[in-house]
């Protein structure tokens, strides 16, 4: 058994989750399922990033404390998860206790090696983004935040700084190593591109606690907070009990996939991998940067008030819809465009007319025509379905590790189709009608074996159908331990349970 560690990023609790972050979390949760249906053994990590001052403004602006205003934040990102199916393993908050003790931990490890140190710094801040920049990088912005576009305030003060220089002729050649520690290529040969480009500033890991006052106390100087990207990007070792709870530690590390969207990639393919290697730990095996989902072509944004609210769309289609559409509509790692009218049309093609209308004809059939009880004496695959069935053997698994997810549900839907026309080719009804018993068996038989095979394959990414097809197929002791063994044409017989469709048409002149 192999084992398989993969993470989100941890969410800024500023504000309440969107479909950004819902589409993290399905694909990541998604891959945690099929990881399980591989019987790896997995541990799937998401939380929340507490610190920073512009969480204790958004606290203030509604008259709670920092940590009050956050459990309410979490409680959202929680009952979100719960709702979408997110099957994690743990679930960290930087206000944790021992969070806090492992970045505590990690500075006095890099203090005592001479890896961090306390300098003058003069330059730039821009108090919403709490960053740092230099003149140079202010000059193409003449002296507005190159992030946010606000002014900046011209600043001269002491922090503590970490030597992100000193490892960048390390990080150049592990990457030269290593092409697939991040993915996918277009953002490797960006990170190295602008490894080759830049000279590597030292990180200021502190802000002084009259400018940021809540987050971790910098040990050994209680007039300074850790910087918050430093404090978040340890969660990844803290979360898997780093230095505190060891075996667990060495059991899990290095985490085999960081889950991140691609705007906070310098912080997890250049900051993350040099803190990890100057503490004698390896880096993650993979970053996977995905895309953004744009709204008619636009960025997401509160300014524009075009966010998509994963609550609404949860309570208006359903959870496996909208994991479904997210995971399909563009291949994982490109940008995509949301909208109603293309989702809507997803639902109803794939979802409702494909799969939803086979599994509905196929139950349909079985109880009228055999009371729900549905056995044959010949039981291997029809030949019609033999090509598909092997092609999906041997692709499904490929798919699903390189994160294809789109190219994998496009396989699998090449088979339900095929099933769809494999009953209006043989016109069960006609074999009723001539009383060919044995035939109409087999035949339905066959229907039903193939629908479970699939429901196997689809079961990551519609957690809740095809609970709900393995109940209707009578095959209920199957949704504890599913595994890839059973993707086999194996079943002795059938005893059915029709249930009401899985996805009911959308009407679509509601567009
Ligand atoms: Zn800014």
């Amino acid at each position: 058994m192999s084992k398989f560690y993969l993470t989100t990023p941890l969410y800024y609790v500023n504000a309440s989750p969107h479909i950004g972050h819902a589409y993290t979390n399905i694909a990541a949760d998604t891959l945690a399922r099929f990881k399980r249906l591989k019987k790896d053994e997995v541990f799937f990590l998401t939380g929340t990033d507490e610190h920073g001052e512009k969480v204790r403004e958004a606290a203030q602006a509604k008259g709670k404390s920092p940590k009050e205003f956050a459990d309410e934040v979490v409680a959202n990102f929680q009952k979100l998860w719960k709702m979408l199916d997110i099957s994690y393993d743990f679930f960290i908050r930087t206000t944790d206790e021992l969070h806090k003790k492992v970045v505590k931990k990690v500075i006095e490890i890099l203090w005592d090696k001479g890896d961090i140190y306390k300098s003058t710094y003069k330059g730039f801040y821009c108090i919403p983004c709490e960053s740092f920049f230099s003149e140079t990088q202010v000059k193409e912005t003449e002296g507005r935040c190159p992030e946010c576009k606000r002014p900046l305030e011209e600043i001269k003060e002491d922090n503590y700084f970490f030597k992100l220089s000193k490892y960048q002729e390390w990080l150049k050649s592990y990457l030269k190593d290593n092409p697939g520690a991040v993915k996918p290529s277009i953002r490797y040969n960006e990170v190295v591109g602008f490894l080759e480009a830049n000279s590597l500033n030292d990180l200021c890991i502190s802000r002084p606690k009259h400018r940021v006052s809540w987050g971790i106390e910098f040990p050994g100087d209680s007039n300074y907070v850790v910087y918050v990207w430093f404090d978040a990007l340890l969660n990844y070792i803290s979360g898997v009990g780093f230095y505190y709870q060891e075996e667990n530690f060495r059991k899990w590390w290095p985490a085999d996939c960081h889950f991140i969207g691609k705007d906070i990639l310098r912080q997890h393919a250049i900051f993350w991998p040099i803190i990890l290697h100057a503490l004698d730990l390896s880096p993650p095996n993979t970053v996977f940067a995905h895309g953004w989902w744009l709204v008619e072509q636009e960025k997401m944004s509160k300014s524009k008030g075009n966010i998509v609210n994963p609550f609404d769309c949860i309570e208006e289609f359903g959870s496996d819809a909208l994991r479904y559409f997210l995971l399909r509509e563009i291949p994982f790692g490109l940008d995509g465009n949301f909208s109603r009218e293309k989702f809507i049309k997803r639902i109803n093609s794939d979802l409702a007319n494909d799969l939803g209308n086979l599994v509905f004809r196929v139950l349909n059939m079985s109880e009228k025509y055999f009371g729900g009880k549905v056995s044959s004496l010949k039981r291997e695959p029809p030949l019609e379905f033999k090509p598909l069935l092997d092609d999906l053997s041997k692709s499904y698994v490929p798919f699903m590790d390189s994160l294809e997810f789109s190219s994998a549900l496009e396989r699998v839907w090449s088979f339900i189709n095929l099933m769809n026309k494999f009953i209006e080719d043989k016109k069960p009804w006609i074999m009723w009608r001539e009383r060919r018993i044995e035939e109409l068996k087999y035949f339905l038989f066959s229907l039903l074996e193939g629908i479970r095979i699939v429901t196997v394959y689809v079961s990551p990414f519609l957690p809740k159908a095809g609970a709900d097809i393995l109940s209707q197929l009578g095959q209920s002791s199957l949704k504890e331990n599913l595994t890839l063994d059973e993707v086999c044409w194996k079943t002795e017989g059938f005893i059915t349970q029709k249930g009401s469709p899985l996805f009911p048409r959308i009407d679509e002149s509601i567009l």
